[in-house]
């Protein structure tokens, strides 16, 4: 079934491990050669029309109108791109990049994977939009058992799993994907392209929302696709100019100015992780602890394969939504906030927004605060939350 999209370079394991380290590509994504008396990341063009050439239309210039061409989104979606080793489309958010995907790909009578513990939305959207619109759609739990993929369409998986942090072996499920002849497509959004390279680990495709830890600032939303098929990618875009789905140019110009520092946040975050879990972990009153960087947690063995670096996510229950009040209420630095991957320390008890998780459990970012201050700080609110 894949036959009908062409990959410019072999699938499985591309060696395109990039040469320069992660600080200096995120510093130096997308932007373009220096120009004397440019600055280092051109501002946002904000433009609905640009002007045509009367004689040629828009043949003459590669912006004619904004759904299609904006120029600061296209600096965006070459810094990501480079990132992931692929080429790029950004969305208006991350449902929009995964929503779109799937509906661009799938037609009635198609059977789709997806996993049975990842983002409740896309979840909640499959059995509504997809399974209405005729697609089979089957859930699979991020650490397997995958059903028979005989006559599968696609499977999307999302690797650190949301928010339960498994992980799946991606070049052993993508093998079985290509082997029935259907597509790969990985949510990378909590690992980010410097967590984890989906495509050199045989995905034919990344989704991913940008607003978590890939702009980490919370001030925007984000969505990608990323793909080494040149036909996935137009039909990908063909998809995004026809739905208007686009990120407008002062996101895009944000984000871009957020990549810079996404390799320090994460190092900042992952050093947070680290530490919280020893202090979790060392105490009996918390039950439930995952992070994939846990050398005894059950995700562990393949995360040291496949991960560049841990998330700064983790995951905990503390047994009643009271309890995790009485934390929240007592912690100076952890934040009540959904969402993960910004600059502040944040916590979020899922089942407050319908997610089929525990009363008690609880995603907490990490956020970029000292580690001391962190760990006093959240000792101190599970002292007095009791
Ligand atoms: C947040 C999230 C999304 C959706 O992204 P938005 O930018 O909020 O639309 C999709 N997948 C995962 C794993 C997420 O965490």
């Amino acid at each position: 079934m894949t036959d009908e999209y062409q990959f410019r370079s072999p699938r499985q394991h591309e060696q395109s491990t990039p040469v320069l380290g992660d600080g200096t590509r995120c510093v130096h994504a997308g932007l373009p050669e220096p120009t004397p008396g440019a600055p280092f990341l051109p501002g946002p063009v904000f433009a609905a029309p640009y002007h045509l050439d009367p004689r040629q239309g828009p043949e003459g210039s590669p912006n004619g109108y904004g759904r299609s061409d904006n120029p600061t989104r296209r600096l965006l979606e070459a810094a990501v791109g480079e990132l992931e080793g692929g080429d790029c489309r950004v969305f208006a958010s991350g449902q929009a990049a995964i929503t779109g995907l799937l509906l661009a790909v799938l037609r009635a009578g198609d059977a789709v994977v997806l996993p049975s513990d990842g983002y409740f939305p896309v979840r909640a959207f499959a059995t509504d939009t997809l399974a209405g619109n005729g697609v089979e759609v089957q859930f699979a739990p991020t650490v397997g058992p995958y059903p028979d993929l005989d006559g599968v369409r696609l499977v999307l998986v999302e690797t650190p799993a949301n928010p339960g942090l498994d992980v799946v072996d991606l070049p052993a499920l993508a093998e079985r994907v290509h082997a029935a002849g259907a597509l790969l497509a990985v949510d990378n959004t909590t690992a980010t392209p410097l967590g984890q390279r989906p495509l050199d680990l045989g995905a034919d495709v990344v989704v991913a929302s940008g607003t978590k830890a890939l702009t980490g600032h919370s001030d925007l939303l984000l969505g990608y696709v990323a793909t080494r098929s040149v036909d996935l990618l137009s039909t990908v875009t063909a998809w995004r100019t026809a739905t208007g789905s686009v990120p407008g140019a002062f996101d895009a110009w944000l984000a871009h100015r957020s990549l810079a520092t996404l390799d320090l946040r994460l190092a900042r975050q992952t050093a947070n992780a680290d530490a919280l879990t020893r202090l979790l972990a060392a105490r009996t009153d918390v039950d439930g602890l995952r992070w994939p960087g846990l050398p005894d947690d059950p995700a562990h063995p393949v995360a040291v394969r496949q991960l560049r670096r841990m998330p700064g996510v983790l995951s905990f229950d503390l047994g009643s939504a009271d309890r995790v009040v009485r934390f929240l209420d007592a912690a100076r630095l952890v934040v009540a906030a959904t969402s993960f991957g910004g600059l502040h320390t944040t916590a979020d008890r899922r089942a407050q927004w319908g997610d089929d998780t525990p009363p008690g459990f609880v995603r907490l970012s990490c956020g970029v605060e000292d580690t001391a201050d962190l760990i006093a700080d959240v000792g101190a609110a599970l002292d007095a939350a009791g």
